[in-house]
């Protein structure tokens, strides 16, 4: 068997166009969304990212602002810069691009947001949030897995879904995500003392661990959704994922590929939860 490819991409592409008609229609009402954007330090890596979803929001219609400011930037003074974003009408979003340094705590800063402007969905309140089932910000990625899952017509209620790894932004939001939509949940760790077992009961396997190989074929159920989320590089220096995915799409039923699968639902999402967050404005 041959697996469909779920192409993150062409997901992208369809809520990006959304997000940019509903961008439209708030605007038509006064209201441009707009996304603020804090990058302290000179992280390569981090600089990219900021990039990439600062010229999203851009191309969605979205205003968004960027801020640079030096690695010896201190914490008062970050604090202070996102309590002035807190109280700009202008802004629906605030994000903190991580890893801050090292002499700032990135918890405090990541509180310091206003709950209501946290699209990114780090702040406890919008771990609460997603904990209880209030309405809050679903943080991107585990959010852009979700998208990926529906995208394949599949339905997620009643599947026994196996997620791999339990870290804060990506494993325990997606567990919580797949239970409030009705699937049975098995979440594996570093501890877990036999992964192939449990990984070989899944309907949907979601890894995302960051080390490569940790799924393979021998792993997978005949026909399982397979969602990778890792990010790794290969001996010959090439990104790949958690999925050995020359084998696994030989078994899978549909599985995303490393690029293009999660990594292009990420910026997607943080525009879905700004855009949501003006349109909570507008309507209040
Ligand atoms: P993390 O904080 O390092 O968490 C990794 C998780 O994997 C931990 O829960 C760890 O268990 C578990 N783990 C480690 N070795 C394992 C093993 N042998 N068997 C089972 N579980 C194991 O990483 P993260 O932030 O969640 O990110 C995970 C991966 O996703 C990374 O490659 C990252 O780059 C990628 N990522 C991609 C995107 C994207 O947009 N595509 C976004 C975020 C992250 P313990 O809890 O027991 O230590």
């Amino acid at each position: 068997m041959t697996a469909q490819l779920i192409d993150g991409n062409a997901v992208a592409r369809t809520i990006r166009a959304e997000v940019a008609e509903r961008t439209a229609a708030l605007k038509a009402r006064g209201v441009t969304p707009g996304l603020a954007v804090i990058l302290v330090g000179e992280d390569p890596a981090s600089q990219v990212y900021v990039g990439k979803k600062v010229e999203a929001c851009q191309q969605a219609g979205m205003h968004s602002v960027l801020e640079r400011y030096e690695a010896t930037m201190t914490e008062a003074d970050l604090l202070e810069r996102v309590r002035a974003l807190n109280a700009d009408p202008a802004i629906h979003g605030i994000l903190v691009q991580l890893p801050l340094p090292k002499h700032i705590d990135a918890d405090k800063v990541i509180e310091t947001i206003a709950a209501e402007k946290d699209v990114d969905g780090f702040h406890v309140a919008s771990a609460g949030a997603l904990m209880t089932g209030l309405p809050g910000f679903w943080s991107c990625t585990p959010y852009g897995c979700i998208k990926l899952l529906e995208s394949t017509g599949v339905p997620i209620k009643g599947k026994h879904a196996v997620v791999i790894g339990r870290s804060n932004n990506v494993g325990k939001p997606m567990a919580l995500m797949l239970l409030a939509k009705n699937a049975t949940v098995t979440v594996c760790h570093s501890a877990t003392a036999d992964l192939a077992h449990h990984v070989r009961q899944a309907d949907i396997v979601v890894a995302a661990v960051g080390r490569r190989n940790t799924v393979t074929a021998d792993m997978v159920k005949p026909g399982a959704i397979v969602i990778d989320v890792g990010m790794n590089r290969n001996d010959e220096g090439k990104l790949c994922g958690d999925v050995d995915f020359a084998t696994v799409k030989e078994v899978a039923g549909w599985i995303t590929p490393v690029p293009g699968g999660v990594g292009p639902m990420t910026v997607t999402m943080l525009l879905v939860n700004t855009v949501e967050s003006a349109e909570r404005v507008a309507a209040a």
